[in-house]
């Protein structure tokens, strides 16, 4: 199976990297979901993403593997980011990007910018939660109404001006409320009472944050009604989640109300859940897995994860994400990861006979972008090509 490393990747859930100079504090805290070094975790880099970083990314800066950490950041300030970027953008070997452009704390290259690092086709992802805080911060004039009563019909207006512009669209409902969510769309009149309960909470001109599990029902649905697929944040994240609300099980009811739409329904990362994911999408049509973030998190263990989510998820389920963020380094890593994890278990089914070399090299082409391709309804890119 030497072919998934010359296959390019459709990573369908990624973020922009940071086009400033990063110190070494800087540089930890985008390293791992924990952040910033703190006072007992010691350095970032004595994790499996940071050995990672040492033995892969070094040579993509022309260090040997394993050069320490020390050097590693010399050598990345000496490149300077645009250079640094342009390396590991190119080296990850992308065919397409979905980008997650709604979750931006500090400045990051926009899809455009990515477009150029990697020779690649970037799509839009429009995050629900972010552009349902706008309306409600509203007042649009364009918009139906402002305020509580009018949310309903401006965020609806809001989503049919922006489906045009996006491939799909991301839910933080793990982020905010947990994934048990009201599976049934909520009524105007729930809506409108969830709307005025966020609006109180924030005050007068303060931050509005979307976290009522109604209003997250409600985005969800109003989104599969665009027909465009919905992304949902699963497991494995920072301390903002609250990783036991966070089992996609919590979604069952709202999946199999959203089944007969036929909409697709991506459930990101899913680590430490992803057997469950696995099983999720076996047993309803349009759900399909990722491992995501998990394949940096864990790292050398990249392989063991994703034969876990491959012994209940078809194979024309599992879709490839990175959910790099901040970092060039993860969209390389994730990657190099992900193609070495998939060969492994590619291999292991073929030397035990559970099936042919070239079902192998079918599945492998169906993972690393067709199924994405399918999925999100895109044409094939002209760079979409073998590496
Ligand atoms: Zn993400």
């Amino acid at each position: 199976m030497g072919e998934v490393a010359s296959l390019a990747l459709f990573d369908h859930h990624c973020h922009g990297v940071v086009a400033e100079q990063l110190d070494r504090a800087g540089f930890e805290a985008l390293l791992t979901e924990g952040g910033p070094a703190g006072r007992w975790g010691g350095s970032r880099f004595d994790t499996r993403v940071g050995f990672a970083v040492r033995r892969w990314c070094a040579p993509v800066l022309g260090l040997p593997p394993h050069a320490p950490a020390d050097d590693y950041l010399t050598r990345r300030a000496d490149l300077g980011p645009a250079e640094v970027n342009r390396r590991f953008l190119t080296a990850a070997g992308l065919s397409t990007l979905c980008v997650d452009t709604g979750f931006q704390p500090r400045p990051l290259t926009t899809p455009t910018q990515l477009a150029d690092l990697a020779g690649a086709a970037t799509y839009r992802i429009g995050r629900l939660e972010t552009l349902a805080e706008e309306v409600l911060a509203g007042p649009d004039p364009a918009a139906s109404g402002s305020g509580a009563a009018g949310f309903r019909a401006a965020f609806r207006e809001r989503l049919a001006a922006e489906v045009d512009q996006v491939v799909g669209w991301k839910s933080i409902a793990a982020y905010r409320a947990g994934l048990a969510l009201p599976a049934d769309p909520p009524d105007t009149t729930a809506i409108t009472a969830a709307a005025d309960r966020t609006l109180t909470a924030a005050g007068p001109g303060g931050k509005i944050r979307i976290s009522d599990p109604v209003l997250h029902s409600f985005l969800v649905h109003t989104a599969i009604e665009t027909g465009k697929p919905v992304q949902f944040h699963v497991g494995y994240g920072d301390s903002d989640v609250d990783l036991h609300r966070c089992d996609p099980l919590l979604l069952t009811d709202l999946l199999r109300r959203i089944t007969p739409s036929g909409v697709p329904v991506m459930l990101l990362h899913n680590y430490p859940y992803h057997r469950q994911a696995g099983y999720l999408a076996q047993v309803f049509d349009p759900v399909f897995v990722d491992i995501g973030l998990a394949a940096h998190g864990v790292a050398g263990r990249t392989a063991t994860i994703l034969a876990e989510t491959l012994e209940l998820a078809p194979f024309t389920k599992l879709l490839y994400s990175s959910d790099a963020f901040g970092l060039s380094e993860l969209y390389h890593l994730a990657a190099l990861l992900f193609r070495n994890a998939l060969t492994t278990v590619l291999n292991a089914g073929t030397d035990a006979g559970d099936w042919t070399p070239a079902d192998a090299r079918h599945l492998a082409r169906l993972i690393t972008h067709d199924t994405a391709r399918q999925a999100y309804r895109l044409g094939r890119h002209p760079q979409a090509t073998d590496l």
